[in-house]
């Protein structure tokens, strides 16, 4: 019997480099469409989001709400299907301007070329054929965002580099590097479906400052995912202590937003070329 030693179709893989649990709501219909059409997925998430809201006193302790969040990203990631999560320990930075910006454990305060490292050494191990990550604004000026969009659009071109980190495994040049948007549109429609139904829209206005309408005319890539939304809208249900009645998920979970989350956009960052974020894997 001849046995192949190597498998001769590989299986592509998707990498998506995000900041803090449900981060990944923003790009989950993607992910699952890669995996219906038979890609291997893998989520690195740099914090577990300990400095998030805590919906419910009965849910968590700001002393465990990192163990909490990582169970929630967990829960998530099993219901949209994720082969791998994986963790890069930092701590979350917290909104801008709050006394966590500080914390030498945070992944805003992290050396660029120990986080390099890592982020280049699982590009190297997974061997991804796209890699997402947020676009460089952070979607509303998370300090985590925008740090893991500069980290990984650096780590990226690094990893196949042979002379950076060579223990860091053998070198590997993903072919496709896109950031995930949300465009000012899908605001402003959520806003109006908002005040629509009566509800208080303050909270939902203070991110405006922070949306970049420039980001709009550089999107490349929508895919839909209609098909998608029921387990989009379970695997954020995972999510529960984020989900407070004050909470934009909250809103955003109702029948009358269902909708507005058939379609993730994303902006082609490499190569030049246009791609198809995903071939069918035969
Ligand atoms: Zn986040």
């Amino acid at each position: 019997m001849f046995i192949l030693p190597f498998p001769l179709i590989m299986t592509p893989t998707l990498l998506i480099l995000l900041a803090h649990p449900d981060d990944e709501t923003g790009c989950s219909g993607t992910m699952m469409t890669a995996l219906a059409q038979g890609w291997r997925v893998i989520l690195a998430c740099a914090t577990r989001g300990e400095e998030g809201e805590i919906a419910d006193p009965k849910l968590a302790t700001r002393e465990n709400l990192w163990q909490v969040r990582e169970a929630e990203l967990r829960c998530a990631c099993q219901i949209l299907g994720i082969d791998e999560v994986v963790f890069l320990d930092y701590c979350d930075s917290g909104m801008d301007g709050s006394p966590s910006n500080d914390n030498p454990k945070s992944f805003m305060q992290a050396q660029p070329t120990i986080v390099h490292q890592q982020l280049v050494q699982l590009i190297r191990r997974t061997r991804p054929e796209a890699v997402i990550t947020f676009e460089p604004y952070g979607i509303y000026g998370h300090p985590d965002h925008i740090a893991m969009s500069r980290f990984a659009t650096t780590a990226f071109h690094l990893a196949g580099d042979s002379s950076f980190y060579p223990e860091g495994g053998s070198p590997w040049q993903a072919r496709k590097l896109f950031y995930f948007v949300i465009p000012t549109p899908w605001f402003a429609k959520v806003r109006d479906q908002m005040k629509a139904l009566g509800l208080d829209t303050s909270g939902f206005d203070s991110l405006a400052q922070f949306l970049r309408p420039s980001l709009d005319t550089q999107i490349t890539h929508i895919i839909d995912v209609s098909t998608f939304v029921p387990q989009k809208m379970a695997s954020l249900s995972c999510h529960q202590t984020q989900i407070g009645p004050d909470s934009g998920f909250y809103h955003l979970m109702k029948p009358e937003f269902l909708s507005l989350h058939g379609q993730e956009h994303y902006i082609q960052v490499y190569p030049n070329e246009f791609e198809p974020i995903f071939y069918t894997h035969p």
